[in-house]
């Protein structure tokens, strides 16, 4: 194992830092209030190269490995999860089906863009019936000449209010299901039958951009096909699987932020005479958040090494991501205890941090999911 990064990327990470410190953090109630990104931050994000850092270079993006991939990651998991969902989109689940399995040309036309932030995108998978059972997706996508019309309903898509680009799963030939039915088909918003729906309440996750995505009769270009057709569930699945080592990135840089945050709070908060520092409660529950970020982080690290390395990694990539969810969640609980009333209090970020960490055990598999497919691995 080594987990060196070189140099340029050592240059990157802190200026990463910079930026989710100086300019993010200071806007997360402006980006809540707002519930988008604000264009300044977008500008800058776009200027660090932020939404290409995993796209190759001859593409126009900055080509890092998973590894320094994934030490990003973590600095922009600390920040608003808005900026954090916009960096992960583009550079995992958004771009990944093009990158991996588009033909040159599909790569040519979309990946400068996507790299220079000029166009984000979305990865519209998930349905009111299929959401772990992705195999029971019913929009469908059949081919018509040099098209194919689309029908269906996506929900939860994140990103979908503001892309330009949505890779769309939909079953080409339902007989054949996840073996050889399913396709993944390019699409653009300004497709004729592409409309957004509603956006669902939910309790964190402002400015994701989040909604439904409709299709009637939505018109798309045979040329728009990625892969082969009836590989889409393969497809779908690759892309899912290369990004859960970012997730489980982000994971850790928000519970770190945590226990940033909950150690800062114990040393100058009174009680009884003293920092509740000094109490071994508090203490205790330090060293265990400390503890679970170490684990969470290593395993990370470790799988995003064998990634890197082109070895079989989608039992460490999915441990990953359960580990590190997990951690996340159980370090924001303890944040919120040793904040006290505070921590429950709106105007503390560590009440929205809580609330933030708990969608990490449901988007891009949940830790059941996870679960399966590590014991799958471990049955094989
Ligand atoms: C904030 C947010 C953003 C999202 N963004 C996107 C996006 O951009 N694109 C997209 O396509 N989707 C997106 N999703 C949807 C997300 O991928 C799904 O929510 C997730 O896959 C779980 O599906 P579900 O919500 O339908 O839960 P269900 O599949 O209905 O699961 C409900 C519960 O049952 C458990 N369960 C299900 N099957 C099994 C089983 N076989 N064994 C044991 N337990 C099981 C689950 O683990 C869960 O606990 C997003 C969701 C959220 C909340």
């Amino acid at each position: 194992m080594d987990f060196s990064i070189p140099e340029e990327t050592q240059q990157l990470l802190r200026a990463v830092r910079h930026f989710v410190e100086g300019a993010v953090i200071p806007r997360e109630t402006q980006i809540e209030k707002e519930d988008r990104v604000p264009d300044s931050l977008l500008q800058q994000m776009r200027e660090m190269g932020l939404f290409g850092i995993a796209i190759p270079g001859r593409y126009g993006g900055l080509g890092i490995g998973t590894l320094g991939y994934a030490l990003i990651s973590e600095e922009i998991g600390r920040a608003h999860g808005a900026v954090r969902t916009l960096v992960g989109i583009s550079n995992g689940i958004g771009s990944k089906a093009l990158v991996a399995f588009g033909t040159e040309a599909q790569r040519q036309k979309y990946l400068p863009r996507l790299a220079s932030g000029e166009l984000t995108c979305a990865f519209a998978m998930s349905e009111p019936g299929a959401g772990s059972d992705v195999g029971a997706i019913t929009t469908r996508a059949v081919r018509e000449g040099d098209e194919y019309v689309l029908n269906g309903m996506k929900h939860f898509i994140t990103n979908a209010v503001h892309a330009g680009l949505v890779t769309v799963l939909a079953v080409t030939n339902r007989e054949l299901g996840t073996r050889g039915g399913m396709s993944v088909l390019m699409v653009e918003p300004d497709m004729p039958g592409f409309r957004l729906g509603r956006a669902h309440e939910t309790m964190g996750g402002r400015g994701y951009g989040r909604c439904e995505v409709i299709f009637e009769d939505c018109r798309v270009p045979a040329a728009n096909l990625i892969g082969d057709e009836g590989r889409g569930f393969q497809v779908a699945m690759a892309c899912l699987e290369e990004g859960r080592v970012a997730y489980a990135a982000a994971c850790v840089g928000l519970a770190q932020r945590l226990l940033e945050m909950s150690a800062d709070y114990a040393k100058q908060r009174i009680q009884f005479g003293r920092p509740i520092a000094e109490f071994q409660a508090i203490q205790f529950m330090l060293a265990d958040m400390a503890s679970l970020i170490y684990a969470a982080r290593m395993a990370t690290y470790h799988a995003a090494w064998k990634c890197e390395q082109k070895q079989e990694c989608s039992q460490e990539a999915s441990m990953a991501k359960l580990l590190a969810s997990e951690a996340a969640g159980k370090v924001a609980d303890s944040a919120v205890q040793i904040h006290g009333a505070m921590g429950y209090a709106k105007e503390y970020p560590v009440e929205r941090l809580y609330r933030e960490a708990r969608v990490f055990r449901i988007a891009e598999g949940t830790s059941e999911i996870q679960r399966i497919l590590i014991a799958k691995q471990v049955l094989k």
